[in-house]
C-alpha cells in the first residue's frame, strides 16, 4: 500500500507547529489540519458518488483550497487533474473531455464561468460531454479543520494519481499519467536536492495547476513552511521573503531576471534566503552569473518535465564550483535512481557519447506512464526499457553534467544548417542594452528559415532614431560573437514576450505571429 498523502499522517504525529501559511488571507494549516480539511472535502466527493480511479478536475487560483483539493482526490484515490485559472475555456473543455473529468472542483466564480459550457450552452464549444460533469464548490474550509481523518484509500505505486497536461509550449497539450509512485519519487529526490529541514522557510510562486506544485509539497514533507502566493509580484514578494525570513526560493528564470534588474539593497532584503529553484526554461548563464556574483545565492537550475513530476536532473552550482564558467550551462547530474543519456534525434536506439547533441532521454521512478489517450503518442515517447524521450536536445559535458540545447521543435534549419535558439540567446543576453530576447525560426523562400528576434531593450526606445540605433549595436554585437547563419536577419522591438501561463516563452506564438 502507498498512498502519497500518508507523510501527512505521519508528520501530524511529529510536528505541530504550522507547515503552509497563505499570507493574502493570513491562514497558517498544520499538517493535522491539512489532513482533516482533505478528509472532509474527499468525504463530501464520495458523497457525489466517486470512486476509485475517477478523474476530478481542480480549476482554483492559488490557495489552500487547491492544495487540499489535492490531498482530498489522492486521499480516496482518485486522480487529480489540475487546471490553471489563466487557461481559456477551449483549454479547458479539451482537458474535460480527454481526461473524462466527472467533477470540477471550483469556486463561485469559476462555477460561473463554467456552467455555460458544461450545460452545452457555450456556442464557441463544440463538444458535447460524454457523462454529467458535477461542480463541487469549495468553500469553508476553516470549518474543516478540525474534522475527522478519513482512512487512505488502498492503491499500489502503481496507481495513478494525477493526469497533469503539459503546458503547451510546443503543440496540443498532453496529459502525463503519474502515479504515487511517481510522486514518491519526486518528493524524496526534490527534498534531497534541496536539503530540506524542518526550519526552512519555502516561497512558492508557481501556479498550483503545475507540477513546480511538488517543491511546495516537498517543503510540506519535511516539514517545513510553504508559504504560497497567490500570485507573483515582486514588491510582495519580497516583502514576504524579508518578513518570514524566507530560506528556499521557487523563482523561475523571469523571476531571476526580475531579482537581477532590483536596485541595489535589494540584496539585504534577501539575504536570509539560501537557496533558489529555477526551472521549467532556459536560465541564461549570463543572467545566472551575474545573479551569484551579486546575490551569492546557488541557484538550483533543475530540468525536468510534466512527464517526469519537474525532476530528471540538478544540481546547484555551489562554491567553489561557480568559479567555472561552463558549469553555469548545466542542469547538473540526474537525481537519485534515475538515468540520462543522448541519443540520436533520429533513431532512439543509438547512443551519443559524452559531447555529442542529440535527444535527451531520461528514465526512472517519477517518469510518467504515458500520455491519456494518446497511445500512439506514448509509444513514440515511452518506449519499452523505461526510457522516456523528452523533446529535448542537448549533451553530456565532460563531468557528466547535462547541458541543453534546445527543444527539437524551436530548432531553426537554414540551408541544411542547425541553430539553436537557446544558444543564439545566451550570447546575445551579453550585448549590455539587451534586457530580455527571444530567438526564432522565421519562413524563408530560399532557406526554409531563417533566425530572428525579438527584444526588450534596457532603456526604452524614446524616439525611432533610439530603436534603429540599438538595433545596429545588436546587430554589430551579434556579428562579433555569432557564426555569421547565426546572426538574427530580423530584430523587432517589443515590450513583452508571450509566455504560457505568464512564465514560459512561447516560441510557437513568435513563429505564428511573424510568419
Ligand atoms: P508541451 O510539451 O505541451 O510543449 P512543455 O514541454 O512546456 O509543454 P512542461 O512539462 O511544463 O511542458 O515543460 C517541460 C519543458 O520545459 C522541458 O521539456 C524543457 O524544454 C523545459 N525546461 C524544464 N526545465 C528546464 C531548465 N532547467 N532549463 C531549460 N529548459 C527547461
Amino acid at each position: 500500500m502507498l498512498n502519497i498523502t500518508t507523510f501527512l499522517d505521519a508528520n501530524a504525529y511529529r510536528l505541530s507547529k504550522p507547515v503552509f501559511h497563505c499570507p493574502e488571507r493570513n491562514l497558517f494549516y498544520t499538517s493535522s489540519e491539512i489532513l482533516s480539511i482533505a478528509s472532509g472535502i474527499g468525504q463530501d466527493l464520495l458523497g457525489m458518488g466517486v470512486q476509485k480511479g475517477d478523474r476530478i478536475l481542480i480549476y482554483l487560483n492559488n490557495s489552500p483550497e487547491y492544495l487540499c483539493s489535492y490531498f482530498a482526490i489522492w486521499r480516496i484515490g482518485a486522480i487529480a487533474v489540475p487546471a490553471n485559472r489563466v487557461y481559456t475555456k477551449f483549454e479547458l473543455a479539451y482537458m474535460i473531455e480527454n481526461s473524462g473529468a466527472t467533477v470540477i472542483i471550483t469556486d463561485l466564480d469559476g462555477a460561473e464561468f463554467l456552467k455555460p459550457m458544461l450545460e452545452g450552452h457555450d456556442i464557441d464549444i463544440d463538444i458535447c460531454f460524454s457523462g454529467k460533469v458535477e461542480i463541487y464548490i469549495s468553500s469553508e474550509i476553516e470549518n474543516l479543520k478540525n474534522g475527522p481523518v478519513l482512512p487512505p484509500a488502498f492503491v499500489t505505486s502503481d496507481d495513478l494519481c494525477q493526469i497533469q497536461y503539459t503546458s503547451g509550449t510546443t503543440g496540443k497539450q498532453k496529459g502525463a499519467m503519474l502515479t504515487h509512485g511517481n510522486w514518491m519519487a519526486a518528493i524524496s529526490n526534490e527534498c534531497d536536492v534541496m536539503g530540506y529541514t524542518e526550519s526552512d522557510i519555502y516561497l512558492g510562486i508557481y501556479p498550483m495547476g503545475h507540477v513546480g506544485i511538488s517543491w511546495g509539497i516537498s517543503a510540506l514533507r519535511a516539514g517545513a513552511l510553504y508559504i504560497m502566493m497567490e500570485r507573483y509580484e515582486l514588491e510582495k514578494y519580497l516583502h514576504l521573503i524579508k518578513t518570514h525570513r524566507v530560506t528556499v526560493l521557487s523563482g523561475m528564470p523571469p523571476v531571476i531576471h526580475s531579482l537581477d534588474s532590483c536596485p541595489p539593497g535589494t540584496e539585504n532584503k534577501i539575504r536570509t534566503v539560501r537557496e533558489i529553484i529555477s526551472g521549467g526554461g532556459p536560465l541564461h548563464h549570463e543572467i545566472w552569473k551575474r545573479f551569484y556574483l551579486r546575490y551569492n545565492i546557488p541557484i538550483v537550475n533543475a530540468y525536468g518535465l510534466s512527464e517526469t513530476i519537474v525532476i530528471g536532473t540538478g544540481t546547484a552550482i555551489r562554491p567553489p564550483d561557480y568559479a567555472f564558467a561552463d558549469k553555469f550551462q548545466s542542469v547538473g547530474h540526474p537525481v537519485c535512481f534515475s538515468e540520462v543519456k543522448i541519443v540520436d534525434e533520429n533513431d532512439s536506439a543509438v547512443t551519443l557519447s559524452q559531447g555529442q547533441i542529440g535527444e535527451i532521454a531520461l528514465r526512472g521512478p517519477a517518469v510518467a506512464k504515458g500520455y491519456f489517450g494518446y497511445p500512439e503518442e506514448t509509444k513514440r515517447a515511452f518506449l519499452e526499457d523505461g526510457w522516456f524521450l523528452t523533446g529535448d536536445v542537448g549533451y553530456l559535458d565532460k563531468d557528466f553534467r547535462l547541458c541543453l540545447t534546445d527543444r527539437k521543435k524551436d530548432m531553426i534549419v537554414m540551408s541544411g544548417w542547425k541553430i539553436y535558439p537557446t544558444e543564439v540567446e545566451e550570447t546575445l543576453y551579453r550585448c549590455p542594452i539587451v534586457q530580455e530576447i527571444a530567438v526564432f525560426g522565421m519562413s524563408h523562400p530560399h532557406r526554409g528559415e531563417v533566425p530572428a528576434a525579438v527584444v526588450i531593450w534596457k532603456d526604452a526606445c524614446k524616439n525611432p532614431q533610439d530603436e534603429e540605433e540599438k538595433t545596429k549595436i545588436l546587430l554589430d554585437f551579434s556579428k562579433e560573437h555569432l557564426a555569421g547563419y547565426k546572426i538574427p536577419r530580423k530584430i523587432i522591438t517589443v515590450s513583452d514576450l508571450p509566455r504560457a501561463g505568464g512564465w514560459k516563452l512561447l516560441r510557437r506564438e513568435l513563429r505564428e505571429k511573424y510568419n
